[in-house]
């Protein structure tokens, strides 16, 4: 396990309270709506007269990260970061959020002092105040829950469920990098393991290993979009991979889609990688997950405003239901889209 210090302190030197102390003494509140922070019973928001949005994640050592490859500072950034990217799918500006941590007795003052770091990094990288949270002993490795709180005016939310037939369906960034970067570590850590003064040569997977340790929620594409004045139908972010996020959409939005093989952004790296350890690169973009990026749709007559916006990709559109749920390949054959997201529950893809 990585710290950033080289002191070891037992937990119980410190208490629950000293350690919670301890943690959260460098977060200061930003936010003026953040009436009381941490420190009372419950925090206290002002949310004037916008609508608040609210999402939680619930992320275990062994299910959703593992300790070996991941080091606590980047696990702490990419705790919070995963929760503001739900609230930006929701063209929400996140402003709060809370920590919930449990602990097992091989964690010392130090990690949980370098998770924190990461949690404050990005805290004051996105602009949200740490508000609260609860601590506790665990018997079985880390548990972090983090609450993220979100604001936006009532007609600028944007839901799953508002895409209609014809909008253009759009992503944004590159797919299937953070499940590459996940491969990679998987497997130069299973070389470290077997091998005694095995070193990990990561530098040339640089972008992908990133991708999975440091992801960031795109709040430059909301605001992008609200710069060029479009306001998407229907959004969420890709967390399961661009086949089952986009058949939520088409889901609630009760349509049918058309996407197209060509048009699916997926780095160089990203491929390279996947032909090495003999994956399919398009299967690492639908099915990958992790990525972070926004999935949405437009209004075709506000496709207009987004030529030459290169971090924003056209890659279908949506249809009626009864024209089902399509990829149309290179070949020109039109498959249909399926679920195989990352499941907690059913080890889909050998991941976790
Ligand atoms: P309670 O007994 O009401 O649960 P706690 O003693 O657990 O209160 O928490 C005291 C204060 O510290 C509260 O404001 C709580 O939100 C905050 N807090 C507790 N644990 C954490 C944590 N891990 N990270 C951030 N804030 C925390
Ligand atoms: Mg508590």
């Amino acid at each position: 396990m990585q710290s950033t210090s080289n002191k070891s302190t037992d937990i119980s030197e410190f208490g629950e309270f000293g350690l919670i102390a301890r943690l959260t003494e460098g977060f200061r509140i930003s936010n003026t709506e953040t009436k009381k922070g941490i420190g009372d019973d419950a925090a206290v928001i002002s949310p004037r007269n916008r609508q608040m949005v609210v999402t939680t994640d619930l992320l275990l050592e062994g299910v959703h990260f593992n300790l070996m490859y991941t080091p606590l500072k980047h696990l702490g950034y990419k705790a919070v970061v995963v929760n503001l990217s739900d609230v930006y799918a929701m063209n929400a500006e996140p402003r709060q959020v809370t920590v919930s941590i449990g602990v097992s007795e091989k964690f010392k003052v130090e990690h949980l002092e370098s998770l924190y770091e990461g949690i404050k990094l990005a805290c004051e990288h996105y602009g949200v105040d740490l508000v609260g949270g609860d601590t506790s002993a665990s018997y079985t490795g880390m548990v972090i829950s983090v609450t993220a709180i979100g604001r936006a005016a009532r007609e600028e939310l944007v839901y799953r469920n508002g895409a209609s037939e014809h909008d253009v369906i759009c992503v944004s960034g590159d797919l299937g990098g953070a499940y590459m970067g996940l491969q990679i570590l998987k497997r130069e850590n299973k070389l470290f393991q077997e091998n005694a003064g095995f070193q990990p040569d990561l530098a040339r997977y640089e972008y992908i290993v990133g991708r999975q340790l440091k992801p960031e929620a795109r709040r430059d594409i909301i605001q992008l979009l609200k710069e060029k004045r479009i306001r998407p139908t229907s959004m969420i972010d890709v967390s399961d991979g661009l086949s089952s996020d986009l058949l939520h959409l088409c889901h609630n939005s009760d349509t049918g889609c058309r996407i197209y093989q060509d048009k699916i952004p997926i780095d160089q790296e990203t491929a390279s990688a996947a032909e090495e350890m003999q994956i399919e690169p398009l299967v690492t973009a639908l099915n990958g997950g992790e990525d972070y990026e926004l999935l949405f749709t437009v209004s075709t007559k506000d496709m207009d405003k987004l030529t030459g916006v290169s971090q924003i990709r056209p890659i279908g559109f949506m249809t009626r239901k009864t024209e089902g749920r399509r990829m149309v390949t290179n070949a020109g054959a039109e498959v249909d889209l399926q679920a195989q997201g990352w499941n907690a529950f059913g080890k889909i893809n050998g991941k976790g």
